[in-house]
């Protein structure tokens, strides 16, 4: 079985489960009272032991119960033959057995009425055929008794909340809770971001990697966490979905709530192909995973170092109301980095009022440059932080303050680092510290240690602080950014299904078939998108009439399903001014293709325009995606184009023009003039709204529109059904 293959069969093999997220049905998982582990064994280093030593290492609250037919005790604790032995009721089941027996002890756990299971154990549908198949039987006897599955092939869970400590996991990295959460399909990902954000010394809430997914979802942990007034901000990595419209719905709710900040790996399609061998998880439609972030509003790192930075300013800063930041530094270089970097993240250093400056004036020390930023200089203490600060906090105009804090060893370091806390506390606006110092004298990490216990995130360079503020007000803009509902134009939906209705939708070898030409531009027409005159004919004598009829100049055609790129066969020829032309032409064509369904193509040859493509791409279990670019025969060269996931709002559309590389050629470049947005605007919503009306439609391209200062026209279109 190839990997798309498996994929197929562990989609279908995920439960059709009522939501997890409905009610508190995942609290068995993540606040367990009692544990039963299911394999637990004497063994030091095996799964089953290291399991049982977290769990008492990390201080669980709840009963812990071992289940080994040999062993009276492990580790000290009271040991089990079965689960029919424990005389209470058990919440939660670690299963660390053979992957042959899982399927008849998740139907004991069904009987003893446990309420979820974490399966550690491997070799189910990331393993073959026989794996797939062991997966689809436990998961039946899960649903014949409501047993909630998390994994398998997976870590576990872990809850910080010392009312629980559940350590539920085989990892190594103890965290000190907090109010980030991280859920990863990966386990080794999902360990290391928790390693780091334990050495950043951010606290963390919950933690869960649940591998092959089977049941429990991503999405279900993400609205888990949605829900969950402890988490400040959620930290997801994923290799794709396996239900993308579903993760969709809960992100969207969820991104309104909290930040999440999510990567995905597998950008680089050697990195998809080792996602696809890695968990069998969906690979190749990464472009679809960053559409999905961006449509949902999860702030998406390319970089995972950035991301876990970012969370320590989530973690512990309010959100920025807009991109106006103030900032205060003793140094000089050090703040123009940081400057830089926050100006390309989007945010502005604006001026300060009179009444600030007059204050400043009084307040700083003579050497003190009064402005944004304030450069308190390195002599500056405390109290001239602190006016500072108080003054930026007043500042209407200011949105957040950036402060770069150099340890001078003629400061008194510590009480500028009270002073920062002070204001911090008051949670008034966002602070960010880029904090240099030497970190082995033991004078430093005292300063050190009041910002971070006063919550003031630090970082050791001016552009990582500045990445991270620029986060903070990226979430400010996707959060607020309100995209609309998509339009819904008046379109001839009678005329479009009849189009429709008369295509055989698949050959025999699966393989779409492509609408012929009359029926492309006649669909393009009832959806109301314009398209160049035309006729299509296939005599020489209908040629000539009907390039009288359309009017010269025309262009003339070969239409065959196999021409697919007709100009590089000489296929197309253009600016034909009379019918003698005409005549040589369709009779050049009729000789150099013989295909038995060839006919031609007769068409009004539009010339000066801007050519721009627009397209669509079916995507399995999400909607189609929509493509706008730079057209013409060169798309394929500049591959200047951008996506978005449909139905495109009008918003979205403008946004689409003013993305791509060459958008100042749509405003016009040295004398020429540029086109008309608007109409091209409207093309790509009413494409956006046909194959939201035809979800049979597969692929399709209109190459080029032709897109002129008043109008556009479509002159070459493909549709696949
Ligand atoms: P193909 O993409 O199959 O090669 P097209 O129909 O897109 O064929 O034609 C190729 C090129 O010919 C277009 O990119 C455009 O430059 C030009 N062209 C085609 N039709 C017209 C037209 N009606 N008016 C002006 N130029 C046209
Ligand atoms: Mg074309």
């Amino acid at each position: 079985m190839n990997s798309q293959e498996a994929i197929e069969k562990k989609v279908n093999a995920k439960m059709n489960h009522e939501p997890a997220y409905q009610t508190g049905r995942l609290d068995s998982l993540f606040k367990p009272k009692s544990i039963a582990i299911i394999g637990a064994s004497s063994k030091e280093l095996s799964i089953g032991n290291v399991i049982l030593k977290n769990l008492l290492h990390y201080g669980y609250t709840g009963k812990i119960y071992p289940i080994n037919p040999k062993e009276p005790e492990i580790r000290g604790v009271k040991a089990y033959p079965t689960i029919f032995d424990v005389p209470d009721d058990i919440d939660l089941a670690h299963v660390i057995i053979p992957s042959k027996f899982v399927p008849q002890i998740i139907e004991d756990c069904g009987k003893k009425g446990i309420k979820s299971v974490i399966i550690n154990s491997a070799g189910f549908s990331e393993n073959g055929e026989e794996g797939v198949a062991l997966q689809e039987a436990f998961l039946a006897k899960a649903k014949e008794y409501g047993v909630r599955i998390f994994g398998p092939n997976c870590q576990g869970i872990i809850n910080c909340d010392p009312e629980y400590n559940a350590y539920c996991d085989f990892t190594f990295t103890f965290p000190k809770p907090g109010a980030v959460s991280i859920v990863a399909l990966s386990g080794g990902v999902g360990a290391f971001i928790m390693q780091s954000l334990f050495d950043l010394e951010i606290g963390m809430r919950y933690y869960a990697s649940n591998g092959n997914a089977c049941d429990v979802s991503i999405s279900d942990v993400v609205k888990y966490y949605g829900d969950d007034d402890g988490t400040k901000a959620i930290i997801l990595y994923t290799e794709g979905f396996h239900d993308p419209k579903e993760f969709m719905e809960v992100a969207k709710i969820v991104a309104k709530k909290k930040p999440i900040l999510a990567m995905k790996s597998g950008r680089t399609e050697e990195g998809a192909k080792a996602a696809a061998s890695h968990t069998g998880s969906l690979a190749g439609v990464d472009i679809a995973t960053e559409l999905i972030f961006e449509k949902t509003g999860i702030l998406s790192f390319n970089n995972e170092e950035e991301m876990c930075q970012a969370a320590m300013a989530f973690s512990t800063q309010p959100i920025p109301k807009g991109n106006r930041v103030g900032i205060i530094t003793n140094t000089g270089g050090p703040a123009v980095i940081a400057t830089d970097e926050l100006v390309s993240a989007g945010l502005q250093l604006p001026p300060l009022s009179e009444r600030a400056k007059n204050i400043l004036k009084e307040t700083q020390l003579p050497e003190a440059t009064i402005g944004n930023p304030i450069d308190v200089v390195a002599t500056g203490g405390g109290k001239h932080f602190r006016s500072a600060l108080d003054v930026l906090m007043d500042e209407e105009t200011i949105d957040s303050v950036f402060i770069n804090f150099v340890t001078a060893p003629f400061t008194d370091t510590d009480e500028v680092a009270r002073n920062i806390v002070e204001v911090n506390n008051m949670k008034r606006k966002p602070i960010i510290c880029n904090f240099m110092t030497n970190m082995s004298l033991e004078r430093f990490q005292v300063t050190a240690k009041i910002l971070k216990d006063g919550g003031v995130p630090c970082y050791s360079f001016p552009t990582t602080a500045a990445k991270a503020l620029g986060a903070l007000y990226k979430f400010h803009k996707v959060s607020s950014r309100n995209i609309g509902d998509a339009k819904i134009f008046k379109i001839d939906k009678a005329k479009a299904d009849k189009i429709i209705e008369s295509v055989s939708p698949l050959r025999g070898d699966g393989s779409g078939a492509f609408l012929s030409s009359d029926k492309v531009y006649n669909l393009l027409s009832a959806y109301g998108i314009p398209v160049a005159d035309w006729r299509l004919v296939d005599s020489v004598d209908d040629a000539m009439k009907a390039a009288n009829e359309i009017g010269f100049p025309v262009v003339i055609k070969a239409d065959s399903e196999k021409l697919v790129h007709k100009s590089d066969e000489g296929g197309v020829k253009i600016n034909i001014k009379n019918s003698d032309e005409v005549k040589k032409v369709v009779e050049e064509m009729k000789s150099k293709f013989n295909a038995s369904d060839l006919k031609f193509f007769i068409q009004k040859f539009l010339p000066g325009g801007r050519e721009l493509i627009a397209g669509v791409s079916a995507q399995r279990g999400l909607e189609p995606l929509i493509m706008f670019g730079l057209g013409g025969i060169y798309v394929e060269v500049l591959k200047d184009v951008v996506f978005k996931l449909s139905p495109v709002t009008e918003l979205e559309a403008n946004e689409m023009l003013s993305s791509i590389k060459a958008k100042k050629l749509l405003d016009g470049a040295r004398g020429e003039k540029g086109i008309h947005k608007q109409s091209v605007v409207e093309i790509i919503q009413r494409i956006s709204q046909l194959v939201n009306d035809f979800p049979q439609i597969h692929e399709m391209d209109l190459n080029p529109i032709m897109a002129f200062e008043d109008k556009a026209f479509v002159v070459d279109a493909r549709i696949k059904i």
